[in-house]
């Protein structure tokens, strides 16, 4: 008998009918022979329209008020999904992340897990109950309630699943699995059976939306297989899990794309210590998260300087510039909101000398130009024009034969 916890997101209890199900899931794993907690997102909407009642109010809002009032939306699915479990015959009981003592820091709203206590979880399961947690919400030391940023509760299952030693942690989402690239762009595109938590980690960053980063970090760090699949249908989906023998080494897994972000540039800055120094701490002052640079090699004492920010940030960026450009002096401060970063990402990457080379002859044979590049031990990121997104993403995931099964290479 084994224990396996599930987790299921907005959409999978988003209606009545949809909770209904969710519990026939649950039973029907328990009956196959199994111990089960569910952790459960708020019903799809819930948590937003909490975060607009609290902005109505105050969009500064108290954040320990805030973490009270958009932590109810778990309280909510929580206590109908039991209700829902018992209506099969089973029997049920749900948590709150403070009555089985989820642990986390005080940072509200975006608070980290530290411990969780099992004990209760436990024993719970021993009386033969399924286990209902509420995801996305913890505890403070001072026993004030925090919620762990949006998305949060897939970390709230793998942590769980951690503390319980659980054998897997099934994340259930309205997208079967991970695909090799996004399906509504590319129809080529094919569901991978397992992909490393490395890969999902590059991938989550560039905006393949199914896991919370945070989670994927958690589980890798305690080496927790996460299983993502949907929860209409009975198909296998993904496991994303440690890199092993005879897992598909393709040199490129998937190909992502971003089109969130914009790119900055100073030109005709002083090459000399200090300015990228003070550039960046301006923009950090702001809260604003940078993420690919790139600086030219100088000219006559001059150098430029690109990155990118989130294109909601773009204003405040170039504004935090302007601000300082009588310290670091600057000729010109210009932008692009028009941009996307288009990446390859694959293990396989690490012993194949030729990949980037790949990637930018497929974009010039369709005259894309690229603007930056960054690249990492397993990928290759691009930026180019925003509108030759689609194009770029179909034609690597063709370059790459990413719509074949590869075959293992060891
Ligand atoms: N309900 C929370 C949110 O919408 C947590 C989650 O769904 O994982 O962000
Ligand atoms: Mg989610």
């Amino acid at each position: 008998m084994g224990l396996i916890v599930q987790k299921y997101g907005g959409t999978s209890v988003g209606s009545i009918e949809r909770i209904k199900n969710v519990a026939r899931r649950a039973v029907a794993t328990k009956k196959s022979g199994h111990q089960v907690v569910v952790v459960l997102s708020a019903m799809s909407g819930e948590t937003d329209r909490l975060i607009n009642l609290a902005n109505e109010i105050d969009p500064e809002h108290n954040r320990r008020e805030h973490d009270v009032l958009v932590s109810s939306g778990e309280q909510v699915s929580v206590a109908l999904l039991a209700m829902a479990v018992e209506t099969l015959g089973e029997k049920a009981i749900s948590y709150l992340g403070s009555q089985i003592i989820i642990r986390t820091d005080s940072d509200h709203s975006r608070a980290r897990i530290m411990d969780i206590d099992g004990s209760r979880i436990k024993k719970a399961l021993d009386n033969d109950h399924i286990v209902v947690v509420a995801g996305f919400q913890g505890i403070d030391a001072s026993g004030n309630i925090t919620t762990l940023g949006r998305g949060g509760s897939d970390t709230s299952a793998v942590a769980v699943a951690t503390a319980l030693s659980a054998d897997v942690c099934e994340i259930y989402t309205d997208v079967d699995g991970i695909y090799t690239t996004d399906p509504n762009i590319c129809n080529e595109a094919r569901k991978l059976d397992r992909i490393s938590y490395d890969e999902m980690l590059e991938l989550a960053s560039l905006g393949a939306k199914v896991l919370q980063i945070r989670s994927v970090e958690f589980a890798q760090k305690y080496g927790m297989p996460i299983h993502v699949r949907s929860s209409f249908t009975d198909c296998q989906g993904t496991i994303v899990c440690k890199e092993e023998e005879g897992m598909e080494k393709a040199i490129v897994s998937g190909v992502a794309y971003n089109k969130n972000e914009a790119k900055v540039t100073i030109c005709g800055i002083p090459d000399r210590p200090g300015v990228a120094a003070s550039i960046f701490s301006a923009i950090s002052a702001q809260g604003i998260v940078v993420d690919m640079i790139i600086q030219n090699i100088s000219d006559e004492g001059l150098t430029d300087l690109t990155f990118t920010v989130p294109k909601l940030d773009y204003d405040h960026a170039l504004t935090a510039l302007q601000n300082i450009n009588q310290e670091i002096g600057a000729r010109n401060i210009n932008g692009d909101k028009n941009i996307a970063k288009v990446s390859i990402v694959g293990i396989g990457m690490r012993t194949h000398a030729d990949v980037a080379s790949r990637m930018f002859a497929t974009l010039a044979r369709e005259n894309i130009n690229i603007m930056m590049i960054s690249t990492s031990e397993i990928k290759v990121s691009c930026v180019i024009a925003e509108k030759y997104t689609e194009l770029a993403v179909r034609v690597l995931h063709q370059e790459f034969e990413l719509a074949e099964e590869t075959k293992i290479e060891n």
